[in-house]
């Protein structure tokens, strides 16, 4: 064990990328860069989170911010409850930890949005606590490593993967330990085509010696995404377009044009009146169709039926949202809105001259 951890530091501190939140020791910008890691590729989350840090430095600057500015600097990256998350929990940090973030796992994952591996990167990485995390990448490097063979979404294995990770943790360096498991799996153990001769762990390496290193880990496959059809309109009045936001969900406080899902029989312009009707109070009459926009989430495959509509009737009341705009149409881009609405958008709006 004395050996492994010892090449791998090695390894780690000659061969790391420079990425920026390897150049802090400030526990607000390395959890920051963990939020974002999450789902989001290096170098996708780098210009997020310069930006992120240069409009909140601090964490008093995110606690005391507004919603909208925090998704506004998070549009793009995706997942946005991690943002609204991140804003939470820099509020309890200044409510009930006097503005520090925990050192501890314990006290870390009682934020929102700090699960158990962002607890333990952050404790590990920011203050040096001997932490494991398990992600994507350090769950394949163990899993060759140690030669498992067992599915690695099996809640046995997850336990014997954090047991490995634990097991390495706690020895000297435990932060440079950790990213180094994880610069590995992200440069050298690669899913396809690891570089075994390049690698600093070889010899020690279960799968390199056994030959089978690209047939792990070993994964189900999960189901196919569930194809869905929904409609959805920029509604004209007075030449302002609708605007509403989500009140809860994975798309929480973010803004979208009117619509909603449908199924069975019903045709598109047929379900856009009532799905309109039913959630926003409007009666719209000879929808005109802009086209179709198709978007895919991690379980669901959607299509989406974009139309454009004037001078609807009926006095608006929300149902299913939490807050509306009327808005030059043109300004509804610089709402806070996720992937799927920027889609919608630049299909429903002129092109900017
Ligand atoms: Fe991964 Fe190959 Fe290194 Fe084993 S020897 S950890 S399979 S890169």
């Amino acid at each position: 064990m004395k050996s492994l951890r010892r090449e791998l530091l090695d390894w780690y501190r000659t061969h790391r990328r420079a990425l920026p939140w390897r150049a802090t020791r400030d526990p607000y910008a390395i959890w920051i860069s963990e939020a974002m890691l999450q789902q989001t590729r290096v170098e996708t989350a780098i210009p997020y989170y310069e930006r992120f840090l240069e409009r909140f430095p601090d964490i008093h600057a995110l606690a005391t911010s507004d919603l909208d500015d925090v998704l506004g600097v998070w549009a793009g990256l995706g997942y946005y409850s991690r943002a609204r998350n991140l804003r939470s929990a820099a509020q309890k940090v200044v409510n009930e930890f006097d503005g520090e973030l925990p050192d501890d796992v314990d006290s870390l994952r009682t934020l929102p949005g700090i699960g158990r591996y962002t607890a333990g990167a952050v404790a590990s990485i920011a203050f040096d606590r001997p932490e494991p995390v398990v992600d994507g990448n350090v769950a394949r490097v163990l899993s060759r490593l140690r030669g498992i063979r067992d599915d690695v979404k099996k809640a046995p294995t997850v336990r014997r993967l954090w047991q490995e990770a634990a097991a390495l943790a706690k020895g000297p360096h435990p932060g440079d330990l950790n990213q180094a498991l994880m610069e590995l799996g992200a440069t050298v153990c690669t899913p396809r085509a690891p570089r075994c001769l390049a690698c600093p762990i070889a010899r020690h390496c279960e799968a390199h010696r056994d030959g089978d290193a690209e047939a792990l880990p070993v994964k189900s496959r999960p189901p196919p995404p569930r194809p869905v059809e929904a409609v959805v309109a920029l509604v004209l009045r007075r030449g302002k377009a609708l605007a509403v936001r989500r009140p809860n969900g994975l798309l929480a406080g973010l803004w979208e044009l009117p619509g909603g899902e449908f199924s069975g029989p019903e045709r598109p312009a047929t379900a856009l009146r009532r799905t309109l009707r039913e959630r926003v109070g409007l009666i719209v009459h000879r929808p005109r169709r802009a086209g179709e926009v198709e978007h895919a989430f991690s379980h669901r495959r959607l299509r989406l039926h974009v139309y454009r509509c004037e001078r609807p009737d009926g006095r608006l009341r929300l149902r299913d949202f939490d807050g509306h705009r009327w808005l030059a149409p043109d300004s509804l881009v610089r709402l806070p809105h996720g992937a799927l609405m920027r889609k919608v958008l630049d299909l429903v709006l002129p092109p900017p001259r």
